[in-house]
């Protein structure tokens, strides 16, 4: 993977100063106008001011999209690769996007105003790996034979779904996409992407990378639009067989209801989260649990699902834990995201500004304390930035702590002992991710059992690794993206059974 210390800065102003013409869906191994004809405004968070103008894709195009990848299903010119070739090509795909890290990179912080840090050390490699690993493991998962006995012979055996469409949020795109992607294609299913309107540019760039590896016309289509529109389209169409989702509880409450009122397609939902980062009095090293738990909510500037939202502090180390956090919360650089240096970039766009500051408002009304932060970070006189944020004196009842707020907003809670610390964590609607820092084994074991959530960190916060799985309990969603376990959303058990008495 081509690092960013081989990013010069001039590269990154070359690339930043490259006019992004208007773009179309990419349908059936081309780009395509949209039947609607109709557009929507892509907007830079950096400085404000319009990208281009993308296809907002209506009920036509979503059929013309469902008509191609249904048509590469049947006629199984993907599906009926043998896995090792559909391997072959997968990994050339991976390689492609590879090459263009430098460019999709700079593409992402333009788009939605991540740092260029994070584009290119975070999000291009793991959308690279995620392609990588499932297409390896392609032709390395084995189907089973049941213990039936000598009377019968029964295949138990995996199946691609069909046509699906993945529909994923703007946060980290490219990742969340190859999320999607990786398995779904891997196992033989045509896909419908629908990009998140805020970011939908690299996306785009999939298409045509795509057909150049090798992945037949129909297998890989990318329809840009609005989520109401296109995203909804696409939930109620009848020929859609499932709906792989990344994006908020919210959403993923209306696509179960779309499915009940079209075709009972499978939706599998990786949702919000309201992750508590539980630090005992005796964690291992207060400083690296300080600079894990600033990471853990201001990375991407806290636009991230699992980001720590909402620390828990032992009452006997609540004073100097909290100073080391917002020491370290102090000491970040907010600042344009294609600037190396700037460990904040912008928020994605002007709405998510006035949610964050419309949570700050709340957290100081409902009475909680503002230790750092709370304001609009004014560069260029432009831009949605906004500084680390920090609250304490905040209880679990209260608005900032219940709600995602996914902006840079950490609310700080104290616990007397781990049983406390534990029903704290589990009062939420949400179940993504939680952590716990403790220098006993003991302990650790018996909390993270203790613990609802899909993911529990020990002694660290965040790992984003493609064998182990990644969704939530409860609101946070059902599924797993990563791991050999995505397959189960994309696939279906099919048992032929053979009567051999
Ligand atoms: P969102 O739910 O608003 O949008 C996500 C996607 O759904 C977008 O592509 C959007 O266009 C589409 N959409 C919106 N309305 C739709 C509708 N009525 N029908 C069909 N599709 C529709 O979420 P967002 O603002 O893009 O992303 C932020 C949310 O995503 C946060 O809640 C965050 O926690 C969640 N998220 C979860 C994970 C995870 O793995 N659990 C990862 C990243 C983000």
């Amino acid at each position: 993977m081509a690092d960013l210390s081989q990013l010069s800065i001039e590269t990154i102003q070359a690339l930043a100063s490259q006019r992004v013409g208007r773009q179309l869906g990419f349908v059936d191994g081309a780009s395509v106008e949209p039947l609607s004809e109709a557009t929507f405004n892509d907007v830079s968070p950096i400085d404000g001011k319009l990208l281009c103008q993308v296809a907002n894709c209506g009920n036509e195009d979503v059929d013309r999209a469902v008509r191609s990848a249904r048509q590469a299903f049947e006629d199984r010119r993907w599906s009926g690769l043998a896995p090792r070739e559909r391997k072959k090509i997968l990994l050339k795909f991976a390689d492609l996007i590879e090459r263009q890290s430098f460019e999709l990179a700079v593409l992402e912080c333009r788009d939605m105003g991540m740092p260029i840090t994070i584009a290119m050390n975070m999000n291009l490699p793991a959308a690279v790996e995620s392609i990588r690993w499932h297409a390896e493991a392609a032709d390395k998962v084995y189907d089973e034979i049941a213990p039936t006995g000598d009377s019968a012979l029964a295949l138990v055996m995996r199946e691609p779904l069909g046509v699906i469409a993945a529909i994923v949020p703007w946060n980290f795109p490219l990742m969340i996409a190859a999320w999607k992607l990786g398995p779904a294609l891997a196992a033989g299913n045509s896909v419908i992407l629908k990009p998140a309107e805020q970011s939908p540019l690299t996306a785009l760039r999939l298409g045509a990378l795509a057909l150049e590896a090798g992945i037949p016309s129909g297998v890989l289509n990318v329809l840009p639009g609005l989520g109401e529109v296109t995203g909804k389209a696409l939930a109620l169409h009848k020929d859609v067989d499932a709906i792989a989702f990344t994006g908020s509880t919210e959403v993923g409450k209306l696509l179960l209801h779309y499915s009940s009122r079209s075709n009972m397609k499978r939706v599998s939902l990786e949702c919000g989260g309201k992750t508590p980062n539980i630090v005992l009095s005796d964690a291992p090293d207060l400083d690296v649990a300080a600079r894990a738990a600033a990471f853990g909510i201001f990375n991407n500037q806290g636009q991230v699902c699992n980001a720590g939202s909402r620390l828990l502090v032992h009452r006997d180390i609540h004073d100097a834990f909290l100073e080391k956090v917002t020491s370290v919360a102090r000491s970040l650089k907010v600042g344009n995201p294609l600037d190396p240096t700037s460990q904040l970039g912008t928020l994605v766009d002007g709405k998510q500004l006035t949610r964050v500051e419309h949570y700050v408002d709340i957290g100081q009304k409902e009475g909680a304390m503002l230790i750092t932060g709370g304001k609009r970070v004014d560069i260029d006189k432009a831009g949605f930035y906004f500084e680390p944020t920090i609250f304490d004196q905040v209880s679990n009842d209260m608005t900032i702590a219940r709600e995602e707020i996914f902006g840079p907003v950490l609310s700080t809670l104290t616990f007397a002992d781990v049983g406390e610390a534990i029903s704290i964590a589990n009062d939420s609607p949400y179940g993504l991710g939680a952590a716990l820092w403790t220098s006993d084994l003991n302990t650790a074991h018996k909390a993270a059992k203790g613990l609802r959530a899909g993911t529990v960190f020990v002694n660290a916060f965040g790992g984003v690794d493609m064998t182990v799985p990644f969704g939530g309990f409860k609101q946070s969603g059902n599924g797993r993206d990563r791991s050999l376990h995505a397959l189960e959303k994309v696939t279906d058990i099919k048992t032929t059974w053979i009567n051999l008495s």
